[in-house]
């Protein structure tokens, strides 16, 4: 168990950060180190606007995720523009509903908040459970074929 809550520690990281995410200043501020730059079409301005953070791992150093939908993109090209790729993958996200900078301020009101805030929550909580699932089906195929090898034996 003790991997799969590892795999999800970044989420979690994230998922305390959410209220601050609501704010295109804060998003843009985690894209230090992304390797896209200005004369992109997914620089770090824009990877903001369209709502995502920067959340780079080992394997992959360009993953953004979308602070509302959860959606992970990662691979990007210099010429894909962020909020096309966002609603190509993620059809359904609210983000959408509200501004095309998908940022928070005095013109939205707590309803607005508050509804992104628990679309945030529920989609992270789907996020969540869906890695970690994936992390204990690995392991219990690992263990069946542990099995599987002892009982031929
Ligand atoms: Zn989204």
């Amino acid at each position: 168990m003790e991997t799969e809550l590892k795999n999800n520690q970044y989420l979690f990281a994230i998922s305390e950060k959410i209220p601050y995410y609501l704010y295109k200043k804060h998003r843009l501020l985690t894209f230090k180190g992304w390797p896209y730059k200005k004369k992109s079409k997914c620089n770090a301005e824009k990877m903001a606007s369209s709502g995502f953070v920067y959340a780079p791992n080992k394997e992959c150093n360009d993953v953004a995720i979308c602070i509302i939908c959860w959606k992970e993109l990662e691979g990007w090209d210099s010429d894909d523009n962020p909020i096309d790729e966002h609603r190509k993958h993620s059809p359904s996200c609210i983000l959408f509903n509200y501004s095309l900078d998908l940022d928070i301020n005095s013109k939205h009101t707590l309803n607005t908040i508050s509804t992104l805030l628990t679309h945030s929550f529920n989609n992270f909580m789907e996020k969540f459970f869906e890695n970690f699932e994936k992390g204990w089906e690995k392991k219990r195929d690992e263990i069946l074929k542990t099995l599987n090898r002892y009982y031929k034996k």
